[in-house]
């Protein structure tokens, strides 16, 4: 088995709103002493031929993941995919709707914007996101390019989230349902970035038994986008609630990154890696 520092189970490539080719993100990770690497890109499978075979030119071990955008109690949600089958007839359709559902809230985002005063912007992201997936980043780099606001995450709290001129409320899978396709695939489904929801614990509560029941298995312990604090604090989730534990930088690209390729704080003692299962 791997040392666990090697072990990276969520990032993204320019399939979806990360910044690198497949290749060259597998390429990067390697380069990090990556050994074990998830790409698991929003709603889509589209990267994981290209990233596989640059896996095996360098060695490294390639899960076939996605993560894939939920609507749970009103907000967003994301469940990352661990070993799925790509091929898979009932996941294909379930991404196939979300990834229509993304081509018109993108479209719609733009046309919000343009009320705002913001025209064209439906176009300039389209035209970044090279024919991979169009996400609300890949507008804010085109308003932050613009000079709107001075840095992405300024863009999303500015124009893009609940309540201001660019935002439309998702409309994703629901909790079980893309917890089924995730199972019917093969793969085991884990709550991303738990941390970032902000969640009450009665209501992190709640999420994880309605995750459990559907068929859920894991939560990320270690993201990049958690503090050392949060990652203490959903360790003891892991254990208390019996869920496998994963790790994952949400590597979106060298700009701004939580945290680089290989750089991921260890798991806390006590909890059960989700890689023990494999
Ligand atoms: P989408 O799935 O298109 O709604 O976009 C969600 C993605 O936007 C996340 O995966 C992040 O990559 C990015 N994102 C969300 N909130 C922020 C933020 N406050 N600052 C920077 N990036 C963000
Ligand atoms: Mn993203
Ligand atoms: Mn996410
Ligand atoms: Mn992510």
């Amino acid at each position: 088995m791997e040392p666990a520092s090697t072990y990276d189970l969520h990032c993204h490539s320019d399939a979806s709103d990360g910044t690198l080719s497949p290749a060259r993100l597998v390429e990067r990770a390697a380069d990090a002493g990556v050994g074990v690497l998830a790409l698991t890109d929003h709603d889509t499978t589209d990267g994981l031929d290209a990233a596989r075979q640059a896996a095996a030119a360098r060695g490294v071990r390639l899960v076939d993941g996605a993560e894939i955008s939920v609507t749970w109690d009103k907000r967003t949600v994301h469940i990352v995919a661990l070993g799925i089958d790509a091929g898979n007839p009932v996941l294909r359709l379930g991404l196939q709707r979300l990834q229509r559902y993304r081509e018109w809230r993108a479209e719609e985002i733009g046309r919000r914007l343009a009320q705002a005063g913001i025209a064209g912007t439906w176009d300039e992201a389209r035209a970044l996101a090279g024919g991979g997936l169009v996400g609300r980043t890949h507008f804010a780099r085109v308003l932050a390019a613009r000079g709107h606001a001075k840095s992405v995450a300024a863009v999303f709290k500015k124009y893009l989230v609940s309540g201001r001129p660019g935002h439309v409320p998702g409309q994703w899978a629901e909790l079980g349902e893309a917890v089924g396709w995730i199972r019917g695939a093969g793969g085991q489904a884990v709550i991303a970035h738990p941390a970032r929801y902000r969640l009450t614990r009665t209501r992190l509560g709640r999420l994880i038994g309605e995750f459990r029941d559907a068929g859920g298995v894991g939560i990320e312990v270690v993201s990049g986008s958690h503090s050392a604090d949060e990652c203490l604090t959903m360790a003891a989730q892991a254990r208390t609630q019996k869920l496998l534990a994963s790790v994952g930088s949400d590597y979106h690209g060298p700009d701004n990154p939580y945290v680089e390729l290989g750089r991921l704080r260890p798991l806390p003692a006590g909890c059960e890696p989700i890689w023990n299962s494999w």
